[in-house]
């Protein structure tokens, strides 16, 4: 809903595109997780002065934290070329070996949804990642042959929103490990600010503090409702976004007060009216809300569980006394 009307408002030599560079570029400008931002500044550190890669990367959190920014961040920290690709794109060893021999040396290479990576290629990064090494195999049956191909060293950065999904000797092949928690709401602030900085338009303490408060914890949701605030106070000619505009654009996202929007309460009231609040198991709650199980895992469920609205346990999710409040409810 990005409309000509906003440019009247907003500062027109800021066009839309260039919120690209939102995204953070250093970690001075990375907002929050003071004490991941400590370590990995030492472990960068410690790698250039040695003048050798960085140990490999694992960061681990729910979608939109900011593992794909830090990934940046640390190729731009380091002074190295990033390459990145998504486990879902790799489809046959031969795709993780094109890529890893076309790095250069000291590249910082991201892996996203690296628990998605299918076994035989996994296997593929055991000795990449650990001796700089590339074993595969030329050819099929009794002529096939396995050589090995040497490496450029390299840093791997590999995300994923559940650890729990990566293999052992996946996991035990990352030097540093660094998981990233929802936001508070003062750091959200921080971000929405810096973000509305970038976008060249104004919010006040309040419209920043509610927008913040409504973002699930999340970076990514904060910049999009900024965005979406940004139209209403243009719609309604209001040149700074304040608390009310912002209280109006989350009625019209329906979106309520602790930031849950519709699948969430959808989510909560499908457990409460067909299965009498749980306990039931994630595939039959997906086949009710007719989404995936891990969209479900990954996105919905985190930031209920932070809230305290449901419980998983181990004979299925059940919506809490909070929960029930929460939907108006009576347990
Ligand atoms: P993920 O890879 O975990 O899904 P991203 O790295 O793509 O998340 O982050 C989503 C967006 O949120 C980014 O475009 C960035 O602008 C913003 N963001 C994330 N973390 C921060 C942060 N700590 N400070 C400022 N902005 C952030």
């Amino acid at each position: 809903m990005e409309s000509a009307i906003n440019d009247r408002f907003m500062n027109p030599n800021v066009p839309d595109e260039i919120a690209g560079s939102i995204r953070p570029k250093t970690l001075s400008d990375f907002i929050g997780h003071e004490s991941l931002k400590q370590n990995l500044s030492v472990f960068i550190s410690g790698a250039r002065a040695r003048g050798e890669p960085m140990d490999h990367v694992l960061l681990y959190g729910p979608p939109g934290l900011g593992k794909t920014t830090l990934a940046h961040i640390v190729a731009n920290e380091l002074g190295a070329n990033f390459r990145a690709t998504s486990a879902p794109m790799l489809t046959k060893q031969g795709d993780l070996a094109a890529i890893l021999t076309a790095l250069e040396p000291m590249d910082v290479l991201f892996i996203d949804e690296i628990h998605r990576l299918p076994t035989a290629i996994e296997e593929v990064l055991y000795s990449a990642m650990e001796d700089f090494k590339l074993d595969i195999m030329l050819g099929e049956g009794p002529s096939a042959k396995s050589v090995r191909i040497d490496l450029p060293p390299f840093t791997l950065v590999g995300a994923t929103t559940r650890t729990g999904l990566l293999s052992n000797p996946l996991r035990d092949r990352f030097g540093i490990d660094l998981r990233l928690s929802f936001y508070s709401p003062a750091d959200l602030a921080k971000i929405i600010r810096r973000s509305a900085g970038i976008l060249g338009t104004e919010i006040d303490e309040g419209g920043a503090l509610l927008l913040a408060k409504s973002s699930r914890g999340t970076p990514r949701i904060a910049n999009r409702l900024l965005k979406r605030a940004r139209d209403f106070a243009a719609a309604t000619g209001n040149r700074v976004i304040t608390e009310s505009v912002v209280r109006t654009t989350l009625e019209q996202l329906h979106i309520d007060s602790d930031g849950l929007d519709q699948v969430d309460r959808e989510y909560i009231s499908a457990i409460i009216m067909h299965y009498a609040g749980g306990p039931v198991g994630i595939d039959n709650l997906a086949a009710a809300l007719s989404e995936p199980a891990d969209t479900i895992e990954d996105v919905i469920e985190p930031y209920l569980m932070q809230l305290g609205l449901i419980q998983r346990t181990p004979r299925g999710r059940i919506v809490t006394d909070a929960g029930y409040k929460h939907m108006g409810l009576e347990k």
